[in-house]
């Protein structure tokens, strides 16, 4: 069997589409949805994915704010640049591209934003909510993952999910999605003893470790569903993900590729944060 490709690239265009729409309706109402980035430093990937994220922005008539700023800026800079955008109501979701130079502690960059202009999801009250099952903003990756299943009629009901990372941005809200929409969830990470013992018993497989062919074919159970985060580089320096791809693809039964599967959805997932962001501002 091959596993049927979940189109992470025409899924994130459907989703840019009806944010659009959703924006052109509080355009009319005189109010443009903005975005404000922060950039520090001139780390290469960083300043493609700010680009990325000033395209996207463009593409569904939102307003993109850059702010770019050298590698040395200071900490107290940075978070009265905040503040300001805090209190600014022309800005409705702020994010603060990491990582960040070392001197600059992330964890207190994270918690200045206000959280009601929390784009990227990454306050500690947005986590806080998704932990209580409260609304609130998600993290772009998992939420995008999750609209990928919804998308393929996948329902994580009753199956056994299994996450593999468990950062903040990812691997964590991930397992609390999944247990939200009642599947039966188990976490790995880099101190799991004999991970395919567990990623075997996967219906839902989600990786998020960074490190190419993490998950091989032996490790994935026949006709599972396999949700590849991962954002590598492989021998020939091409983007791949943390899977297996053609060998996994015959085992399972749904599959994301690596390009144009989670990454497309991270960034249409970002602009549904922005224009809810927008939007609850004009209640
Ligand atoms: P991270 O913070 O480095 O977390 C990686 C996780 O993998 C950690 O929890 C780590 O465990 C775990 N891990 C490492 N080696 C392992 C092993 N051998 N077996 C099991 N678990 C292992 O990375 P991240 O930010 O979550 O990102 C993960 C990957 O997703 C990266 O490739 C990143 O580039 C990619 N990513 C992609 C998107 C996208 O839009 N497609 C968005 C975000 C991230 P410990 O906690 O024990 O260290």
């Amino acid at each position: 069997m091959t596993a049927r490709i979940l189109d992470g690239k025409a899924l994130a265009a459907e989703v840019r589409a009806e944010v659009a729409q959703r924006v052109a309706a509080l355009r009319a109402r005189g109010l443009q949805p903005a975005l404000a980035v922060i950039l520090v430093g001139d780390n290469p990937a960083s300043q493609t994915y700010v680009r990325h994220k000033g395209s996207d922005c463009e593409s569904v008539g939102m307003r993109f704010v850059l702010d770019r700023f050298a590698a040395d800026l200071p900490q107290a800079a940075l978070l009265a640049r905040i503040a300001q955008l805090n209190a600014d109501p022309s800005i409705h979701g702020i994010l603060v591209q990491l990582p960040l130079p070392k001197h600059i502690d992330p964890n207190l960059v994270i918690a200045a934003i206000s959280p009601s202009k929390d784009a990227d999801g990454f306050h500690v009250q947005s986590a806080g909510a998704l932990m209580v099952g409260l609304p609130g903003f998600r993290p772009c990756t998992p939420y995008g993952c999750m609209r990928l299943l919804q998308a393929a009629g996948i329902a994580p009901r009753g199956r056994h999910a299994v996450v593999v990372g468990r950062s903040n941005i990812v691997g964590k809200p991930m397992a609390l999605m999944l247990l939200q929409a009642d599947a039966t969830v188990t976490v790995c990470h880099s101190a799991t003893p004999d991970l395919a013992t567990f990623t075997r018993q996967a219906d839902i497989l989600v990786a998020a470790v960074g490190r190419r062919r993490t998950i091989t074919a032996d490790m994935v159970k026949p006709g599972a569903v396999v949700i590849d985060v991962g954002m590598n580089q492989d021998e020939a320096g091409r983007l791949c993900g943390d899977t297996d791809f053609a060998a996994v693809r015959e085992v399972a039964g749904w599959i994301t590729p690596v390009p144009g599967g989670v990454g497309p959805m991270t960034r249409a997932m970002l602009l549904v944060n922005t224009v809810e962001a927008a939007e609850r501002s004009a209640r």
